[in-house]
Formats: C-alpha cells, structure tokens, sequence
C-alpha cells in the first residue's frame, strides 16, 4: 500500500478504521488465536552500535552491563519454562551490531538453534546484520524467523541511529528473504517521530515481497541513561489506530504487540487486540526491559475468551484453568 492509502486509512474516525480492519482480521485469521512468543537476551548489553532507544548500547550509561553469551543449558532452560508456560515462538535477541560466519560466536548460535528447534516450538533469532551465507545456515539449523526491525521511517532513522543505516538494515532483510527464513520486521514508535514517519514505515513494510510474517509494533520504553530517556507514553488511540492500519495494509501478518505493554492498561490492550493484534511477547522480561508476567497475560486472554495457540494446536484459554494458569 502506498502512502496516501495507508493515510487516507489511518485518518478515518476510529470506529470505520477499526470496523475495517476487524474485518480483515476475522477473514484472515479465523477469529480469536493470539500467539505468545517469549523473548530471551542471550547476550545481553555493550553493544558498538548508537541506537538512541537502547538500553545495550556501549554509548550511554543505562547501567545494563555487559555479559557473555549465555550457555547452551541456560538458554534451553529458559526454553522449556517458556514451552511449559504456553509459548509456540522462542525468540533469541543478541546485542551485537551483527554475526560473522567463521567467528566463534556464529558457530555457538548455529548449536544453540538446532538444540532450540527441537523443541517443537517455532525458533526466532535476532542477531543483528548477517548476510546471504549467515542467513542460509541459520534456516539450516532451524530458525523459522529472522527479526531485524526497520524501527521506523528511512527518513526519521538518521536521527535515532548513527553508526548504521537504513539501508544496511534492509539489506539484511533481503538476505533473509532469500534463505527462504520468514521475516519478522516492525518498529517502535513514541520515539518522536511524526504521524507521517510511522505510515512510512508501513510503506516500506508492506512493500516488502515476499511481506514480512511477522510485524512487531513496540511502544518505546523509554530506558534511563538513554537519549529518550523523556519521551513521553504513546497515546493509546494512535497505537490503536496503528495497528488497525497494520492489520489492513498486511492482512496475513502476524502483528505483535510488542514492548511497551506494562504501560498500557488492560482495556487498552484489548483494544488493540480488536484492532488486529494477534500476538504478544509472553514471560516477565523482554531482553532488559520489563514485561506483563505471564500470569497476568494468560488471565487477560482468559477473560478476553481470546483463543491462544499451543505447541498442540489453537486451544481456548477460557474453560481450562487449570491448564495455563
Ligand atoms: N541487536 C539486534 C538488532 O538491533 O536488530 C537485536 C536486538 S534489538 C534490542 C531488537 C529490537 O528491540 C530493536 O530493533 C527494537 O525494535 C527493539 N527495542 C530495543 N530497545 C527498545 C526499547 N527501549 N523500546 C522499544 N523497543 C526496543
Ligand atoms: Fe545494539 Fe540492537 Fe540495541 Fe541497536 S538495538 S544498540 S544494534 S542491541
């Protein structure tokens, strides 16, 4: 969709947008399945790289300390939990600009994935760049999906990060387009950025071929020591009104409510639901920011009578209480 449609869309009245976009959600995907997805750091913190909203990045004080990658046990640990709890998507995030075939590193996460993706959950790796090659051996080794989000708009992204660009991202979404892995790309918003830069970033996403399988929409959390540390929560209606448009413009995407969420209320959540979002990151932390507790998740779908996807196929969550909670 270009950018007069996706704004011709976004400035209807709300209830004609989310009637809209409610109606793309219920053709395309069958009512009520929100997917949770858990999110691990598996190396956390000193990254090279200036992205102003990042609490890993080397360039501020945030206190985030630098670690190691984590062992293989750990991470398989934290696996289990997150499939015993009811996620079906582990997802795998590194805080490094990128991964290099030949490097030590590259060769660990290559072990790391194929011991993930045997346990029947769908595997999801954010590394950073990577190229043709890395790319065709993470699919090797069972990733599913390969997250690098455009963040937002080409013309807004100098002014959030300065030690890469736009253009080295899509890249990397081009060489994971290829390895045939899915891609699984979004962004934040209330970093800033204009009405105008969010559609844009539609436009970029949904001109995407083939469209990204997954789009994350993140709220900023604004994480001190950062350079938006100040900004201010993003205004539930506009996230609303994002995500509908999102909905519409990428009708078979999976769209994930992403970070932010311990700021928006229940209602507001569930509004974004309606609106189309149809999956959540799942589990008390999300790489170093907080996240609703899993607990607290599941008795919002319950009462939603929102229908969650287990490694055992779609269940309800509402008549088996025993099961999740
Ligand atoms: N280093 C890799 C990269 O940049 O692609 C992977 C990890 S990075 C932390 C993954 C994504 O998390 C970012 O692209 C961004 O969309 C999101 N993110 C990071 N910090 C955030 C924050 N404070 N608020 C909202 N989203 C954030
Ligand atoms: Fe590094 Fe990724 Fe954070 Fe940017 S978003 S500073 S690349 S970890």
């Amino acid at each position: 969709m270009n950018f007069e449609e996706l704004h011709a869309l976004y400035r209807q009245p709300l209830f004609d947008l989310i009637s809209q976009s409610r109606a793309v959600h219920l053709r395309h995907w069958r009512g009520e399945e929100v997917q949770r997805c858990t999110l691990l750091s598996i190396k956390t913190g000193g990254c090279s790289e200036d992205c102003a909203y990042c609490a890993q990045s080397s360039h501020y004080s945030t206190g985030v300390e630098r670690e190691a990658l984590l062992s293989l046990e750990n991470i398989l640990t934290a696996a289990r939990r997150a499939r015993s709890q009811g996620a079906t998507r582990f997802c795998m995030g590194a805080a490094w600009r990128g991964v290099h075939d030949g490097s030590e590193k590259f060769e660990r996460v290559l072990e790391i994935v194929r011991e993930v993706s045997q346990l029947g959950m769908e595997v999801c790796v954010t590394l950073g760049e990577i190229g043709p090659v890395e790319a065709r051996k993470l699919k090797a080794a069972g990733v599913t999906a390969y997250n690098h989000n455009i963040d937002t708009s080409p013309e807004f992204y100098p002014e959030i990060v300065s030690t890469h660009t736009f253009q080295d991202r899509l890249n990397t979404i081009a060489a994971v387009q290829e390895s045939g892995m899915s891609v699984c790309c979004g962004g934040i918003i209330g970093m800033g950025e204009s009405e105008a830069d969010r559609l844009r970033m539609l436009e970029v996403l949904s001109d995407f071929g083939p469209p990204p399988e997954s789009v994350p929409i993140n709220c900023l959390m604004a994480m001190p020591g950062t350079p938006l540390a100040d900004q201010a929560p993003v205004d539930i209606f506009e996230l609303v009104r994002l995500i509908a448009v999102t909905r519409i413009a990428l009708p078979k995407a999976r769209v994930r409510l992403a970070a932010g969420r311990t700021r928006i209320s229940r209602e507001g959540q569930a509004f974004c639901f309606f609106a189309g979002a149809n999956s959540i990151f799942y589990g008390d932390k999300l790489l170093t920011a907080k996240n609703p507790t899993a607990d607290l998740d599941v008795a919002l779908l319950r009462e939603l009578g929102l229908h969650v996807e287990s490694t055992q196929g779609v269940t309800p969550s509402w008549p088996s209480k025993g099961r999740d909670g």
